[in-house]
């Protein structure tokens, strides 16, 4: 899972109209308040598709299913947030000394962000998120990672591959 789609079944409340699509707006005053389940995201994860509760007769403009951004949403059941603090990396694996070693790799990259080439999971391929908290997390990229690479900066340099 990524971490945008660990959000979907999640259910929330429509708490604000500030920031949603205009459509969405048009309905402000009946769906404020309204509960639902998030069903997709919308947009590259900007928006979420909220599914809402109730019957179909009293759906507002007969529309179960509204856009909604984020921002306008409460998400309630968000006690256990998942345990992703650098969104955006995936978790790729390169054999140190035997040692799989675990390294934060970019999306649609296959190489880590310290240089090292590395491989995707087994059987979960790029699946999983990069934790730099995880024991086996590489020093190097863990550094990069906090040192605000993932804000657009360039990541160090890779070493050439060897011949
Ligand atoms: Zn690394």
């Amino acid at each position: 899972m990524t971490a945008f789609s660990s959000r979907i079944g999640r259910r929330a409340e429509i708490t604000g109209m500030l920031h949603s699509p205009a459509s969405t707006q048009a309905w402000a005053s009946c769906l404020i308040g309204r509960h639902g389940t998030v069903t997709a995201e919308l947009r590259n994860g900007i928006l979420a598709l909220l599914a809402l509760d109730g019957a179909a007769h009293e759906m507002p403009g007969n529309m179960k299913r509204w856009a909604v951004h984020w921002d306008d949403l409460l998400i309630q059941d968000d006690e256990t947030p998942p345990l992703q603090p650098c969104v955006g990396y995936r978790l790729g694996l390169s054999d140190r000394q035997g040692k799989a070693v675990q390294h934060a790799v970019r999306t649609e990259h296959e190489i880590g962000l310290c240089g090292a080439a590395v491989r995707p999971l087994p059987t979960l391929g790029w699946s999983l998120p990069f934790l730099p908290t995880t024991t086996r997390a590489c020093p190097a990229c863990v550094r990069l990672v906090e040192s605000g690479a993932e804000e657009g900066m360039a990541p160090a340099a890779p070493p050439l591959p060897s011949r």
